[in-house]
């Protein structure tokens, strides 16, 4: 699975080593490894929903909702969503950006498991955890495929649940 991983340098910006999974999309097998590895440390954590952040988060998640047998909610980038939406905004490194989800979409889910393809400084998860938690559901954890342990994200997890990676670099 490792091997489908392709580094590319200095993307999207220079000093930046950035992980391309696309090469493990379109390998069936590794494809199918990876979601088997995202799986098995839930496969019996009674997940009712997994919630995918944009846009790479959605391939995975709902791969992995459907191995769960679980349903699928999309965590989104804003303006892609119809109202009412409920929101929250994060910061990036330069500026901010906020995620969205439709009101409603968790109205009775207890166990909810964040996605995402990589866990870099953990921002991104952060702010999909507080997000879940203004929709009113609980979070079961997060599982990624790619955690970068030098930029320290799981430290920033703010959840008391596990944070499951396949793959670390
Ligand atoms: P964080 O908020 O943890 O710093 O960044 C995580 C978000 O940025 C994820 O949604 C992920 O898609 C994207 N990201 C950051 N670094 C990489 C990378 O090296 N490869 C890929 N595929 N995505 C990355």
């Amino acid at each position: 699975m490792r091997d489908r991983v392709r580094d590319v340098p200095d993307f999207p910006s220079p000093g930046v080593l950035f992980r391309d999974l696309t090469p493990l999309l379109a390998d069936p097998r590794a494809f199918d490894a990876c979601i088997e590895a995202l799986a098995a440390p839930w496969s019996a954590a009674g997940i009712d929903v997994v919630c995918g952040i944009e846009a790479r988060g959605f391939i995975f998640g709902a791969a992995l909702a459907r191995r769960l047998e679980a349903g699928f909610v999309p965590l989104r980038k804003p303006g892609k969503l119809p109202p009412p939406v409920v929101e929250v905004e994060y910061a990036l490194e330069y500026g901010a950006d906020r995620l969205q989800a439709a009101a409603g979409a968790l109205q009775g889910h207890r166990r909810v498991l964040l996605v995402d393809d990589v866990l870099a400084t953990g921002g991104t998860l952060a702010a999909a955890c507080r997000l879940v938690e203004r929709l009113g559901a609980g979070i079961a954890g997060a599982a990624v495929v790619i955690e970068i342990e030098s930029l320290a994200g799981r430290t920033r997890w703010p959840c008391d649940t596990p944070l499951h990676a396949v793959l670390r670099y």
